[in-house]
């Protein structure tokens, strides 16, 4: 059975099917702004488009599907915490991206193939404004920053059906005196050093230096990582306006093509029926809820319990239930023999999420078929492959681990001296890293700590 999702674009359900003679299937997931830890809201959405990844490696295979979900680690959210809180803003975001990738592990999300950093494609953006620039749908204006001409791509507003009157309301804010038109959005933001602190980059060809706006990051990393034309772009809904209408037009515009052949939005979580607020006390990270004994596989379970495109309403007694679930299914998979069993789980549970993503469809159709069979009875592998699918660890899981401030502090010290080359000062911090109980993980954009296995 093909895999059928609902497309933003056309408004009805579509076939997912790779488009390039490869059979690979391209995949953009807009990530995390990595200025504070995510929030739960924040996972419901990565928890979807980890199991859309499963099942598309089920249907097209493990090595045919490319996913890339970006690191926004330049924005005005990002620099505002970095000037709140007096330190770089490289440092401010590498300390969330580690505690993001943290709480992925936990979560049991799949790594993305390629995580790129919106300030490791500087070059790639200014490339795709300057080539906007030379074909007439962006200017340059008086401050030296480079906006995106709307009226010169007539299709915009599409995906969101946005009505060119809300348009310019909506885009009347600050900077409005320096656009040719209100709708206009920026493409490159002039240096201002009383907002940007010391964040800035050599600009397109005869603006200024300063920085990129948020929007031309996903078409230029989606570019230089998947191509022109991608198989399907994701995120949530607030994401439909104006982040993926600006992407559309900067990308179809520069690259003369379709951008991506499917669009799909997941919705988002409300906290006991309301948007979450630091004020209303209804803010959770997964280190809030582990902190009150909650287990990260339960928090998974309990995303999964709704349709993805309707609003999910979290409460700790939806975490409860999940909790219940898990421990059902911890113990029917301890009871299922080794091999010889012949009833499926697997069929159903995928068929449901081949569905569109019915997550309640798929856990409804695991449970009544569980409750048909006696656990003699179910096969061990395909049960196994319907946890897969869902992305559900049954082994019994280590809390997430909270670093200790020490630790990260040391971590922090090691990478700065590794990036100024003093090899033996990071010798020697990994040395007292490792005797605090802890590995640092590096990457060519970041780190991680993870407990050192004994
Ligand atoms: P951000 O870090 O704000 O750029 O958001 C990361 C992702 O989380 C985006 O795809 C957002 O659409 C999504 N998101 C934000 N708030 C929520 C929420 N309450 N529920 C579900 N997804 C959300
Ligand atoms: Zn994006």
């Amino acid at each position: 059975m093909p895999i059928r999702l609902h497309d933003s674009l056309s408004r009805e359900p579509r076939e997912l099917r790779p488009s390039q003679p490869d059979g690979v299937f391209r995949f953009y997931n807009c990530g995390p702004t990595v200025y504070a830890p995510a929030h739960i809201g924040n996972f419901r959405t990565f928890v979807v488009n980890d199991v859309l990844r499963r099942v598309l490696e089920l249907e097209f295979g493990a090595d045919k599907v490319r996913h890339v979900r970006n690191l926004t680690d330049v924005d005005d959210r990002t620099i505002g915490q970095s000037r709140k809180e007096q330190r770089p803003l490289a440092d401010i975001t590498r300390h969330w991206t580690g505690i993001f990738h943290e709480d992925c592990a936990a979560l049991n999300l799949l790594k993305p193939h390629a995580e790129p950093t919106a300030t490791g494609f500087i070059r790639e953006q200014v490339n795709m404004i300057e080539v906007l620039m030379e074909k007439g749908h962006a200017y340059r204006a008086p401050d030296g920053s480079v906006y995106f001409r709307l009226n010169t791509f007539p299709d915009y507003g599409r995906l969101s059906r946005i009505q060119e009157r809300e348009l310019k309301v909506t885009n009347a804010v600050a900077d409005a005196d320096h656009k040719d038109s209100v709708s206009d959005f920026a493409l490159w933001k002039a240096y201002k050093p009383e907002e940007d602190g010391t964040v800035q980059w050599p600009g397109p060809r005869t603006a200024s230096a300063g920085r990129p706006g948020w929007h031309i990051e996903c078409s230029a990393m989606s570019k230089a990582l998947l191509g022109d034309t991608i198989d399907l772009h994701t995120g949530g809904v607030d994401l439909l306006f104006p982040h993926h209408e600006n992407e559309i037009a900067q990308s179809e515009c520069c690259n003369s093509v379709p951008f991506s052949r499917h669009w799909y939005h997941s919705e988002h979580l409300l906290v006991d029926g309301t948007t979450m607020s630091k004020s209303k006390g209804n803010y959770y990270t997964l280190r809030d809820l582990v902190a009150k004994g909650h287990e990260a596989m339960a928090l998974r379970y309990a995303l999964l319990m709704g349709h993805p495109r309707k609003q999910l309403n979290f409460t700790l007694d939806s975490l409860h239930a999940a909790a219940s679930a898990l421990r059902t299914l911890r113990s029917v998979r301890a009871a299922i023999p080794g091999a010889g069993g012949s009833v499926d789980v697997f069929a159903p549970v995928l068929a449901a999420l081949q569905d569109d993503l019915n997550f309640p469809g798929a856990l409804g159709a695991l449970f009544a078929t569980l409750k048909s069979a006696t656990p003699a009875d179910i096969n061990a592998a395909l049960f196994d492959r319907a946890m897969f699918a869902l992305g559900l660890d049954l082994s019994a899981q280590a809390p997430v681990a909270a670093v200790p401030a020490e630790v990260t502090a040391l971590a922090e010290r090691r990478w700065a001296a590794k990036q100024a080359k003093d090899f033996k000062a990071a010798d020697a911090l990994r040395a007292e890293i490792s005797a605090a109980g802890w590995t640092m993980l590096d990457r060519k954009d970041g780190w991680s700590l993870e407990p050192l296995r004994k």
